[in-house]
């Protein structure tokens, strides 16, 4: 035992480890936890709470700096802080003509899965009992609270299983013939609590304790201790919370909710926590203690149906409640219980709540008056508007489904919304059953680069190893895809087309449905209900708000006129980035785009394969006119960037690995012809064309220094498409982006070039088209060399992908793929840098590229346009480094306006309480 009672704990130490409620605050989260600073909040604005203490979280850290045990001076002030509570409630810890009891809880900063449950009833034993019966005048209560006691110490403090009590128990029951546990009588409970006794003694070789204070300092030690169990550290590690700030222990007088029908227990949120709607929302059980229910012993009843049993009782509560949520100006969610028609408060915190709630709350108290716009706009978070803009199940739908034993498997949520399709169990099949109409969710061990055609078909991903870095998950949400991953229990048998979840198989073909939001996966068809965006009265009102308050722009990555219009609909004020290859993989264009490739390299030399590059290179200008055009005019009058081609042109072409396995079958078949010298043609160009590192190869602006034919065409395309579309009253807006710069003079040639093309173009038609070239930052050099490179760029776009790869010298497919989960494991790296920003390193390269880059061109129109821009951490960075906008992907468009309306107020209420921390 941990009673420390060194020479200066003997002597005093000036430390305070323990404040009784009243000497406590709401606001002192830090130190008491959240239970703590509640129930001291509740008792200072006069709320009906028992009487207790807490032990800081600060006891808790030094517990274990001093190799677990109390410090000096702890014990002693929580015997002072108990004498207190006794003379309050004039009862006595042990006394056995009328004992105190009390109850121990843990708490701390944030609520927190692991953490040690309530311990209730403690200070009883065989003496204490018979006090407690007298008073009461009820021994059957006595004795039923007695063996709870010894039944939760034993299994919460002392580590027993549950089982070894619940044998005794059920075998008891089934001795007196009892169906519930109210059937047993005093004597039968006084019975089991022998029984209970004998259990402790065999599992733990000692003797249950007697003393009081014995209980006390070893549920103490219990709580501190269950703060580094391994439940409670696996969840901070993946909510990365630190194991620095240590948990409250809360001591608290007992009030009796099992003391007849005159007294109950319950719990409750201010508001719906599903659908924020303003009106009590919760659970009452009469005649019950408060880990009834929550286990479900008996069913407990609405709240409202308190108002039947006790309706004076109901109207305090009503008030109660909407005091709290008043002086907390947020949800809460409340904890009570009624002695004998007496209320008393054991709990109150902000309720966690849906997206829907979210919302409408933050509405709801603005137009109340709890609120500020501000404070609102803080109190939604960026997850909440996610999920508004998914597909998601129907609630009643998915309850069915639910009670009908469909929820087969829970796996890890990696990309949220829900999707619904038939189990396909290969990649294949998947995008061949996609091709024919079918929704399909692709069922899968993991997933690789291989798989990739697979996914795009599909309506979701499921996998059953993998983390939320693996390929799966970062993939899904980039496609903004449904996504599941590390389902340990779904065993995916490829041989047999079937998959298995604890013994159940399931075929492929037939319908599953998967929430990626909360990684349950059911049998069958469970509805969806896709969002309304445009008639979201709640989110609408909240992103206004939102744009009213940010100062970034919020853009959106967009190829195609259905995504930008899309991403118009969600808000996006421009378009960041349209990346032109994607136009080139269309299946009818390819042939073009593979006689351009071929033929370029031989143009230089060859006048026939220049005929046939140019006659390819006019092709592909009548389909990207019209591309830009339908691009340009989704975007009316707001600008829009497009990136002159980037990848490497072989991946246009077939892999060279594939073309030689061709060529060698095809030669030991015998088989000639014209047929097999077109696949060896190929087959050497392909080879020519062959890079050890592709990322770092012939691609970006070099492609277009070596063929600046190319960029001429799309130049070209873009502006014809902009000169006819402002004949026709538009007002396109163009942006020409050279990717893949480091040096200045890559950019001037490039642009010297390309400006030429455009002139010509606008000279020729006679109209006055405004554009803009700039170029893509994206490579270290180009960042620390931006004041060189902003004498020919009018705009920067942060391409924070390539500059993370770069800088940190990762290829991000190789490290997803095979060792960044490690690096997050060991916390080698905070968080995965292609998610999250990492303001350390690429950070200091943007604010080094915005500095130098404003320096030579103060106007510079400076964005970001990495799958950053949608992450609301990130944006808050970017608004921290002086960008105009952010460019997300459509569906994230919403997300960053709220994150950048957050970034701008948090921004100023730092700098607000930085000046006011000066000294005069
Ligand atoms: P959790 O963190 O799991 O909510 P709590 O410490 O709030 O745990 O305790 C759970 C329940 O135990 C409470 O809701 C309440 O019903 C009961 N409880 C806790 N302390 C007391 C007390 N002093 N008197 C009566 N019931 C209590
Ligand atoms: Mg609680
Ligand atoms: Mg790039």
């Amino acid at each position: 035992m941990a009673q420390a009672s060194t020479p200066s704990a003997v002597t005093g130490t000036t430390h305070k480890w323990v404040f009784p409620f009243e000497e406590g605050s709401a606001d002192m989260r830090d130190l008491l936890g959240g239970k703590g600073a509640g129930c001291a909040g509740m008792t200072r604005a006069g709320l009906p709470v028992p009487p207790g203490f807490t032990i800081t979280t600060e006891a808790c850290v030094a517990y274990y700096s001093a190799g677990q045990q109390f410090p000096p001076g702890m014990w002693e002030q929580t015997l002072a802080a108990l004498e207190a509570v006794e003379k309050k409630t004039g009862k006595k810890l042990g006394d056995p003509a009328d004992p105190l009891l009390v109850s121990v809880r843990s708490g701390a900063r944030v609520s927190m899965p692991g953490m040690m449950d309530t311990v209730l009833n403690l200070g009883l034993n065989d003496r204490s009992v018979e006090g407690l019966a007298r008073l009461t005048d009820n021994r059957r209560f006595a004795y039923d609270a007695y063996r709870r006691f010894i039944q939760m110490f034993g299994r919460i403090v002392q580590d027993i299983a549950p089982e070894a009590f619940d044998e005794v128990f059920e075998a008891a029951k089934t001795r007196a013939g009892a169906k519930q546990d109210t059937d047993l009588g005093a004597e039968q409970l006084k019975k089991i609590v022998a029984e209970f006794k004998q259990v402790v003694r065999r599992q733990t070789g000692r003797d249950f304790p007697a003393d009081p204070l014995d209980q006390l300092s070893q549920a103490i030690e219990a709580v501190f201790r269950s703060w580094m169990g391994k439940r409670a550290v696996d969840y901070r590690r993946a909510e990365k919370i630190s194991d620095e700030w240590g948990t409250a222990v809360n001591v608290q007088a007992m009030v009796f909710g099992n003391m007849g029908f005159d007294s109950g227990t319950g719990v409750a949120f201010t508001r719906d926590p599903t659908t924020g709607q303003k009106q009590l929302y919760g659970n009452f059980l009469a005649n019950a203690q408060g880990e009834d229910v929550v286990a479900g012993i008996r069913n407990a009843e609405p709240i409202a149906a308190m108002r039947d049993h006790n309706p004076g009782v109901y109207a305090e509560f009503e008030r109660i409640a909407a005091q709290l949520e008043r002086a907390y100006r947020d949800m809460q969610d409340l904890e009570f219980t009624v002695e004998r028609g007496k209320l008393y408060m054991l709990q109150t915190r902000s309720g966690k709540r849906t997206g829907r709630s979210a919302v409408k709350i933050a509405r709801d108290m603005v137009a109340e008056g709890i609120l500020s716009v501000d404070e609102a706009l803080l109190r939604v978070e960026p997850r909440h508007v996610e999920q508004l803009l998914l597909p998601r199940f129907d609630e009643q739908a998915k309850a069915a489904a639910e009670s009908a034993g469909r929820l087969i498997a829970k796996g890890v949520p990696a990309s949220p919304g829900a999707a619904v399709g038939e189990a396909v169990l290969d990649p294949d099949r998947a995008e061949e059953r996609a091709r024919a109409g079918a929704r399909v969710v692709l069922v899968r061990p993991e997933t690789s680069p291989d798989d990739f055609h697979g996914m795009i078909g599909s309506q979701g991903i499921l996998t059953s190893r993998g983390g939320t870095s693996s390929h799966a998950a970062v993939v899904a949400r980039g496609l903004g895809k449904p996504c599941i991953v590390g389902a340990e229990t779904v065993r995916v048998d490829l041989a047999r087309r079937v998959f298995s979840v604890d013994g159940r198989q399931v075929a492929e073909g037939e319908l599953i449905s998967i929430d990626g939001g909360s990684g349950e996966v059911l049998l069958g068809e469970v509805t969806t209900v896709e969002p309304n965006f445009a008639e979201d009265e709640d989110l609408q009102q909240v992103l206004r708000w939102a744009d009213e308050r940010r100062r970034l722009g919020v853009w959106a990555n967009a190829d195609r006129a259905r995504d930008a219009t899309k991403a118009r609909e969600l808000g996006a004020q421009g378009i960041g980035l349209c990346r032109t290859e994607h136009m080139f993989e269309e299946a009818e264009r390819l042939p073009f785009v593979r006689q351009m490739i071929l033929n370029a390299a031989p143009a230089k030399r060859d006048p026939e394969a220049r005929k046939e590059y140019l006659a390819a290179l006019e092709k592909l200008l009548g389909y990207q006119r019209e591309d830009f055009k339908s691009l340009l005019k989704a975007m009316d009058g707001r600008p829009v960037i497009i990136r002159l081609l980037d990848p490497p042109l072989h991946e246009f072409l077939p892999k060279y690995e594939d073309l030689l396995v061709e060529v060698t079958e095809m030669r030991a078949r015998g088989q000639g012809g014209p047929e097999l010298s077109e696949r060896e043609e190929l087959l050497r160009a392909v080879a020519v064309m062959r890079e050890a590192n592709p990322m770092l190869g012939l691609r970006g602006c070099r492609l277009g220094l070596l063929y600046p034919e190319i960029n001429e065409m799309q130049v070209r395309a873009i502006l014809e498409a902009a000169v006819e579309l402002k004949k026709q009253g538009h007002d396109p807006q163009p942006e020409i982006m050279i990717p893949l710069v480091g040096d200045v003079r890559e950019l001037r040639r490039v642009k010297e070039q390309l400006v030429k093309t455009a002139e010509t173009v606008t000279g020729q038609a006679g109209a006055d088209v405004h554009y803009k070239f700039g170029t893509m930052i994206e490579i270290p050099r180009a960042a620390l060399t931006a004041d060189m490179i902003a004498q020919e760029a009018e705009f920067f776009s942060f391409g924070t992908n390539d500059l993370t790869q770069t800088v940190y010298g990762f290829s991000r497919d190789d490290a997803e793929g095979k060792f960044l989960g490690f690096y997050q494991d060991e916390k080698l790296l905070p968080n995965n840098p292609f998610q999250v920003l990492d303001a350390e390193g690429v950070g200091k390269l943007v604010e080094m590229g915005v500095q130098l880059g404003r320096k030579t061109r103060p106007d510079l129109e400076i964005g970001i346009c990495g799958e950053h821009g949608g992450d609301p951490e990130s944006v808050a960075f970017c608004h921290g480094a002086g960008l105009n906008y952010v460019s997300a992907s459509p569906y994230r468009v919403p997300i960053a306006r709220l994150a950048a309306a957050q970034a701008a107020i948090r921004g100023e209420s730092n700098t607000a309480s930085r000046e006011s921390a000066t000294p005069e």
